[in-house]
């Protein structure tokens, strides 16, 4: 353990801007809490709403990066972590309240806003995939030196309250980029392909496991560059811009989870 310590002492010395990245802390619906949580020799783990989140080593010890939900109510909330030496303890933290607009969007293919039976079963299907890809967990820490996955116009942007031909939906949870079809998408950072597919609304669509809990998913590709359980180099491309899915026209649609709860990408990137 003390020789764990030290190599990561030292690698906190020799690397300090790569552990340093991390996305910008906005502790609000949306938006991701960053709590310390102390130090000991091993990782703790720790709990959002029972949901495992990541914990990774900082300055002053362990590290809680918590996703929160856009539906969270703003007040007081709480994570739980379990020390290595059988030790619990709850790390409070306030959320406040945060604005966001609306998108108000028509979609002139009718199936697309009420999808009949059939496609309901089609949809059911791809809802429980994507659910079990949210579920991956993997002990590689996340590497949060994030570059942009495409060159393109952001449009709708994240957590906006939806009205699809004027029906009240989710709220938005990704960032729109809009680009002519045929665009690359690259990986905005190191990971592992864990679910591709052609979804009913999503389209042509990529999932990466980034580690801890971190997964960024693409949306709407015209193709797909990259198979299940391949690993992708931060800038490598995974696919390409389109207009598959439920759209108005090419764009990407990038979510990024923490937690398996989908937070705003902005946070992720230098603005
Ligand atoms: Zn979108």
């Amino acid at each position: 353990m003390a020789a764990m310590r030290a190599t990561l002492l030292f690698l906190l010395a020799l690397w300090p801007s790569l552990l340093l990245a991390l996305p910008t802390e906005l502790p609000a619906p949306g938006g991701v809490a960053i709590l310390g949580l102390g130090q000991a020799d091993e990782r703790p783990q720790a709990t959002f709403n029972d949901e495992q989140v990541a914990v990774l080593p900082g300055e002053n010890g362990w590290k809680a990066l918590v996703g929160l939900p856009l539906s969270l109510e703003p007040g007081d909330h709480r994570i739980e972590v379990a020390w290595a030496d059988g030790r619990r303890s709850w790390h409070r933290f306030t959320v406040q309240d945060r604005e966001y607009g609306e998108s108000r969007i028509t979609i002139a293919e009718e199936r697309l806003v009420s999808p009949g039976p059939e496609d309901m079963k089609r949809i059911e299907a791809e809802r429980a995939r994507i659910r079990e890809a949210l579920r991956t967990w993997t002990n590689a820490a996340p590497d949060f030196n994030f570059v942009l996955p495409t060159e393109g116009r952001f449009t709708t942007g994240f957590g906006l309250r939806r009205y699809i031909n004027d029906q009240p939906r989710n709220p938005h949870n990704g960032l729109d980029i809009a680009a002519p079809t045929g665009t690359p998408i690259h990986a905005p950072s190191p990971g592992r392909v864990i679910l591709t597919g052609d979804f009913f609304f999503a389209g042509k669509s990529v999932f990466l496991d980034h580690g801890h809990g971190v997964i960024s998913f693409y949306a709407h590709m015209n193709d797909i560059h990259v198979q299940d359980g391949q690993s992708v180099e931060r800038g490598e491309q995974i696919g390409e811009i389109g207009a598959t899915g439920r759209v108005t026209g090419p764009h990407l649609h990038w979510t990024i989870y923490l937690n398996r709860t989908a937070v705003d990408p902005t946070l992720f990137f230098e603005r």
